[in-house]
């Protein structure tokens, strides 16, 4: 079967190159070559997280490392940032790992703002909180970096940051966030293959987990931070995944930094522009959109133009295209493009231009 080339948000299309580095022969975990390997992305890694920490590799999907700081992180209760599936979820996980959790719900499309936040903070029930920075469900991008100041005020609340689909397409410091633990997995705007997570904690977050007695072994914080100052991860990794996330984290550097956060700025903007000269309207409040994917609205809020987005979504198939029709509640009500990852303005404009032919054929 012919394959659909993916602009859904994640898995994000992989290329051949990233493929190929994934094949590289196989080492044993605890060789001089896999120390090598590991010791030569952690720099990279570094500087992609803007931290002078070691940056853990762990092999789940991002759900893993997501339970993982919950157990590790949280004693007396979590205060639980929601605003989309994935925040939404994160409150459940917490439950059923038997957290005290309380949920900060706003509506979906909204943004998590830092005097939300402060507001539930300041009754003193939580020493942890968990913020999804990019809501890859809604589109809806957060205030990272004015959320993280109040780390300043609550110097013992433990801030926990999913960065899935954000890492690596929008600038995220983590040393100067200050917050204690930033993961994402590596299917979304890294464009790997899905089963590799990337993670950070504080040294406050390791003293934390270090007073846990019941936070498991596979996400153990410790374990991660003791292996990887030898380099080495506590089980064994998917050492494939490794090798590719070298190959991207040398394309990254290759590229800069910079310029790629601006790439995916640019990208999501012209997604947006597409959408609007298309009389869609966007999901998201005004001036919280995500820069590496766009939630369109379709008919759901006011003035915005009403399709089939099943049927748009097989015009696209026949054209060699996978989109997203909307997550969870939002389907057929929302539809979804990615432009993380690889695209280009290239690739983009080409998207547009078989979007509008399909648009066309509604
Ligand atoms: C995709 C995603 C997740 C979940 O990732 P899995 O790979 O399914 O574990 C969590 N949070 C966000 C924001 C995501 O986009």
């Amino acid at each position: 079967m012919a394959h659909l080339k993916l602009h859904i948000p994640g898995p994000v299309e992989v290329s051949n190159k990233t493929f190929e580095a994934f094949r590289t022969p196989m080492i044993g975990h605890r060789s001089q070559d896999f120390q090598d390997l590991y010791k030569e992305v952690m720099p990279n890694l570094q500087s992609l997280l803007y931290t002078e920490r070691l940056v853990y590799l762990g092999t789940s999907s991002a759900w893993g490392i997501m339970e993982g700081a919950v157990r590790n992180l949280v004693s007396k209760g979590v205060l639980n940032c929601m605003k989309g599936a994935f925040s939404d979820k994160w409150f459940d996980v917490a439950k059923r790992c038997g957290k005290e959790a309380e949920a900060l719900q706003v509506e979906w499309g909204s943004p998590i703002l830092p005097d939300q936040i402060d507001e539930r903070l300041k009754t003193g029930k939580f020493d942890a909180v968990t913020i999804v920075h990019n809501e890859t469900s809604t589109g809806v991008m957060s205030p990272l970096y004015e959320i993280a100041k109040l780390k300043q005020r609550y110097p013992d609340v433990m801030f926990i940051v999913d960065s899935v689909s954000s890492l690596s397409g929008v600038k995220i410091e983590f040393d100067k966030l200050g917050i204690d633990l930033l993961l994402a997995g590596t299917q979304k705007a890294f464009a790997l293959p899905p089963g590799l997570s990337v993670f950070a904690a504080s040294q406050a977050a390791l003293d934390r987990a270090a007073t846990i007695n019941d936070r498991g072994y596979y996400f153990d914080l410790i374990e991660f931070q003791k292996n990887a100052e030898k380099n080495m991860t506590p089980s064994t990794p998917s050492i494939g995944h490794i090798y590719a996330l070298k190959s991207k984290l040398d394309d990254f550097m290759a590229e800069g930094l910079d310029s790629r956060f601006e790439r995916h700025a640019n990208l999501s903007k012209m997604t947006r522009d597409w959408a609007k000269k298309q009389d869609f309207t966007l999901f998201p409040d005004d001036g919280f959109n995500s820069q590496t994917l766009t939630c369109i609205n379709n008919g759901a809020k006011s003035g915005g133009r009403e399709v089939d987005v099943a049927k748009l979504q097989e015009l696209m198939k026949e054209r060699g295209i996978l989109i997203d029709g909307g997550y969870g509640k939002l389907k057929g009500k929302t539809f979804r493009l990615s432009s993380m990852g690889d695209e280009t303005k290239e690739t983009m404009k080409s998207l547009y231009a078989l979007l509008d032919e399909s648009l066309e054929q509604l």
